[in-house]
C-alpha cells in the first residue's frame, strides 16, 4: 500500500538523541542529521532529501513535548558545564533554528 514500507530503519526518536541535536520549539521542530550532521527540518515525520545524504527519508519520532526538551537540554548543559571542570560559561540559549532557504533553492538542492 505505501511506498514507504520497505525503510527498515528505526525512527529516529526525539527522546533518544541528545537533546542538543534536536530542537522542538512549537514553531520548529529540527534534528540534526545522523548522516550529515546537519539540522534537518523533517516534513511529514520523515527528513527530506538534502544532497546525497543516505539519511533522507528516515522517519523523525517528536515524542517529547517543548517543556520535556528543554528541561532535558538545560540538564545537559549543566553537565557539560560541570564536566568541563571551569566556570560556567554563559549556557543556556538553546540552540538557534537555521535559516531556512529552501523555498527559493529549492531545485537547486536535490
Ligand atoms: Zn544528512
Amino acid at each position: 500500500m505505501s511506498r514507504d514500507t520497505r525503510d527498515q530503519r528505526p525512527p529516529l526518536r526525539a527522546s533518544e538523541l541528545a537533546p542538543s541535536q534536536v530542537m522542538l520549539y512549537p514553531e520548529v521542530r529540527a534534528v540534526v542529521c545522523p548522516g550529515c550532521g546537519r539540522w534537518q527540518v523533517p516534513s511529514h515525520g520523515r527528513i527530506r532529501r538534502h544532497g546525497a545524504c543516505p539519511q533522507r527519508g528516515r522517519a523523525v519520532w517528536f515524542d517529547l513535548t517543548t517543556a520535556e526538551w528543554l528541561a532535558s537540554l538545560r540538564i545537559a548543559l549543566r553537565e557539560a558545564a560541570s564536566r568541563r571542570g571551569s566556570r560556567v560559561h554563559r549556557v543556556g540559549h538553546p540552540p538557534v533554528p537555521p535559516p531556512l532557504h529552501s523555498r527559493r533553492s529549492r531545485g537547486a538542492q536535490g
